[in-house]
């Protein structure tokens, strides 16, 4: 391990331009749980599959059940930024790094002090009535009871990538030409299993690919660096 990170702060002090592409394994170390690991939400016991739950179709069929879902496992309003998005924020200030880009929906990049920050599936702090397009914070969302309404009694969807729908094109415009551009590419804490977020890997044309992850990825065979561990603990071990 120890010369594998030695390697990875070889490449960083190196580079002129890192873009972080991360997912859920980002947030674990701040205490909200992935999907796809042993203890994500996605090996947990439900009637209904989280998939299904998190579907669009779900949130206009089962509109109150989508809620409680969400509330209880999505909004995790009290957790706090980790080493991770720390380390990016600080290396974005010291204008070694262009951007995150982040699968997650959780807002803990921006809080962490993060500023270009591209979230391919929305973020739950943003909320927005479905008839007059008012928006609401993530804290109406979960102080309120049973489905969320506007003033006008329209709706409240929250603004995030449901399974069943587009990514949005702007998001995925700045996304692909930070990735394109950069020499560094980290990519961290995904299984790198949900698409079309995962193909964005093959849009990196620079120098050295980097994957952190904890499990095995099925794009471990194209880094040019593959580091199996907790990001969190590693980034925040650099300088
Ligand atoms: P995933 O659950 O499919 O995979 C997470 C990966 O992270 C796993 O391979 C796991 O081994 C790894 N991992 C877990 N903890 C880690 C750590 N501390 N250090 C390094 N690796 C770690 O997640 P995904 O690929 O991002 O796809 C799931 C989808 O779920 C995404 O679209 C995301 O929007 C959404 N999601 C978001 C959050 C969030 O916002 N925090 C939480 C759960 C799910």
């Amino acid at each position: 391990m120890e010369q594998l990170t030695e390697k990875l702060q070889g490449i960083l002090s190196k580079s002129k331009s890192i873009v972080f592409f991360g997912g859920a394994g980002v947030s674990t170390e701040s205490g909200i749980p992935d999907f796809r690991s042993a203890d994500g939400l996605y090996n947990q016991k439900y009637d209904v599959p989280p998939e299904t739950m998190l579907s669009h179709e779900y949130f206009f069929s089962h509109t109150e059940e989508f809620y409680r879902f969400y509330r209880d496992k999505m909004l995790c309003l009290d957790k706090k930024p980790n080493a991770a998005h720390k380390k990016l924020a600080k290396w974005e200030a010291a204008g070694r790094l262009t951007a995150v880009v982040t699968q997650n929906i959780d807002g803990l990049h921006q809080a962490a002090g993060s500023k270009t920050v591209y979230e391919l599936h929305g973020s739950v702090h943003r909320n927005y009535c479905r008839s007059c397009h008012k928006s609401y914070d993530a804290e109406y969302i979960l102080n309120s009871d049973g489905v969320p309404r506007c003033s006008c009694g329209g709706l409240i969807k929250p603004d995030v990538v449901l399974y069943g729908e587009q990514l949005d094109d702007y998001t995925v415009t700045k996304a692909l030409e930070a990735i394109s551009a950069c020499d560094t590419l980290i990519v961290a804490g995904t299984s790198l299993t949900v698409y079309p977020a995962a193909g964005f890997i093959s849009y990196f044309g620079g120098q050295n690919l980097v994957l952190i992850n904890r499990d095995p990825t099925p794009f471990d065979g194209r880094a040019d660096l593959v580091i199996h561990g907790k990001v969190g603990e590693i980034l925040g071990s650099m300088v």
